[in-house]
């Protein structure tokens, strides 16, 4: 498993396995089977309503904690500096973990500025080992630059090879997060049948002997992106950790880029206003 280095030294395997949308159900189900098939990076959040049933599903797998690397992140009712510091207990305490290696304020809502110093006391007190932005607009991240102590290490936004995010990238490592990790959500589309059918992926697949997912995730990897696919269904569990041992040319790495820049959920400009709906997380199987 190839890792990337963090702005706080450690490392953070660039494939892992991704568990929104499944039910606490799934989880027990498919995330042992994801850990023994070889994932050590595990994506998940409070608003899933599924981080009881990854720590269970992590303790059942017996594996050990240090070997993996646990993100989940905040949603904006957290966020304000008195919340921030209990609902980081909260989480730790549905994952029945000591830590987490990655805490990401989940939306661009609410307080995320005085937030921002509760996660930075965590991160002091070790029960976070990385603090990070997911979906956050430039100028917002901006606002979070001018306050912080600890620069966020890793930016989780969607891309996908319709979306390649090269503009916010590069706005966001000039504005100084030039040693920031950037993670894609929806790697795949979200099972957008058009990309993986886009000639370019058959085309590249049948060469290097691998499936159109598989290149698309390659060229993820070579993109630098962190990603961590969803999948309930074993081959492609095993398929999607099978992306290490093919590499794209220079040329056709700018084939993948010069793809139209259309598809896309959500744009970090405007993120659905359905995130402010505010939950009990404790309600969980
Ligand atoms: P994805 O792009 O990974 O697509 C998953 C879909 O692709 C599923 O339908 C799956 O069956 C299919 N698939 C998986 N492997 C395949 C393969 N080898 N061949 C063909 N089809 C395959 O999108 P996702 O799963 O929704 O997102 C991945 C992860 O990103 C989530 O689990 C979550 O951790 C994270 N995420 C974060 C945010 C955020 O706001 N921060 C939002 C959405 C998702």
């Amino acid at each position: 498993m190839h890792s990337l280095t963090l702005a706080n030294g450690r490392q953070i395997p660039q494939l892992g396995y991704g568990v929104f949308t499944m039910s606490s159900e799934e989880v027990a189900r498919c995330l042992p089977e994801a850990i023994a098939a070889g994932y050590t990076h595990i994506d998940t959040a409070n608003a899933y309503f599924n981080e009881v049933a990854v720590g269970r599903a992590v303790r059942a797998s017996g594996a050990d904690r240090e070997s993996l690397f646990v993100t989940t992140k905040l949603f904006p009712q957290s966020y304000p500096y008195a919340q921030c510091g209990p609902d980081i207990d909260a989480s730790l305490e549905r994952l029945g973990m000591d830590y987490v290696d990655l805490m990401l304020f989940h939306q661009p809502y609410g307080d995320y500025v005085e937030g921002w110093r509760a996660m930075e006391e965590a991160v002091d007190s070790g029960k976070v080992r990385a603090i990070g932005l997911s979906n956050f607009p430039v100028r917002k991240v901006e606002q979070i630059l001018e306050v912080a102590r600890i620069k966020p290490a890793v930016i989780q936004v969607e891309i996908n090879p319709y979306w390649n995010q090269h503009t916010y990238k590069a706005a966001l490592t000039e504005r100084g997060l030039a040693d920031a990790v950037f993670e894609g959500w929806y790697p795949l589309g979200h099972g957008d049948k058009a990309l993986l059918a886009e000639p370019v992926f058959r085309e590249l697949a049948e060469k290097y002997g691998k499936t159109p997912a598989q290149v698309v995730l390659r060229w993820h990897l070579q993109e630098g992106n962190v990603v961590f696919p969803t999948s309930r269904n074993p081959e492609h569990m095993r398929e999607n950790l099978d992306v290490f041992d093919f590499e794209l040319t220079a040329e056709e790495m700018a084939r993948v880029n010069a793809l139209p820049q259309h598809a896309y959920y959500t744009v970090p400009e405007e993120p659905p206003a359905f995130v402010l709906v505010h939950n009990d997380y404790s309600k969980q199987a």
